[in-house]
């Protein structure tokens, strides 16, 4: 199963992928964290993107589309299929991702949206937490990671001057992946706002699994 996630920044596509990613061995490609782990290790490509993603900009195509790309030649993106999280963000990027796949002969099954209004991303985000070991998404009641216990930080981008501009460049650029999606008829879509298990029983429901 190929699946594209599609919503806004605190929806909690991470957090239905990974449930996804532990059922159903399906491989997780979430560009926000190849993006931080090159940040993390200094790399040509982390100090490059460091700046837009402080800022809460997108970081540009001709440096997140190779990652993903090479990303998707690793072995585990052809066993149980993969989830694309955070990508694509713009329709240039899906253009591209379109145009990839179709050149493997893979198809894209859902572009799977988790529909959360605004004014709730604005909060979820604010009290957002994540794991620097693991990359686990929790709250500030988590003073540890609950999953290995790591050191829990908040994010540079999930602090309140950057979260208006990650929702605006949402509404902009990927916004109109939703309608993308519609028109070739792979859209699905979940109500995100409310507890993880009821949105991830609707996500199975969805798929039929
Ligand atoms: P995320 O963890 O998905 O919220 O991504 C964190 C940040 O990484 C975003 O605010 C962008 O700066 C950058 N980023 C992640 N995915 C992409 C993408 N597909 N295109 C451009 N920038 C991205």
């Amino acid at each position: 199963m190929n699946i594209v996630l599609l919503g806004a920044p605190g929806a909690g596509k991470g957090t239905q992928a990974q449930k996804l990613v532990a059922d159903y061995q399906l491989a997780h490609i979430s560009t926000g964290d190849l993006l931080r782990a090159a940040v993390k290790a200094q790399s040509e490509l982390g100090v490059a993107a460091k700046g837009y993603m402080d800022a809460g900009k997108l970081v540009p195509d001709s440096l997140v589309v190779d990652l993903v790309l090479e990303r998707l030649e690793q072995d585990d993106c052809k066993n149980h299929g993969f989830i694309l999280d955070g990508f694509p963000r713009n329709t240039k990027q899906a253009e591209v991702l379109d145009s990839a796949l179709a050149d493997k002969n893979v198809a894209l099954d859902a572009a799977l949206l988790v529909d959360v209004a605004s004014e709730v991303i604005v909060n979820r985000l604010s009290s957002r937490r994540t794991c620097r070991e693991c990359g686990y998404t929790g709250t500030a009641a988590d003073e540890t990671c609950p999953r290995c216990s790591g050191e829990m930080y908040q994010r540079d981008d999930d602090k309140p001057e950057t979260i208006q501009n990650r929702l605006n460049v949402y509404q902009e650029n990927t916004a109109p992946l939703v309608d993308y999606y519609d028109a070739r008829g792979l859209l699905k879509k979940v109500d995100g706002d409310r507890p993880v298990d009821d949105v991830y029983a609707d996500v199975k429901a969805l798929f039929g699994l």
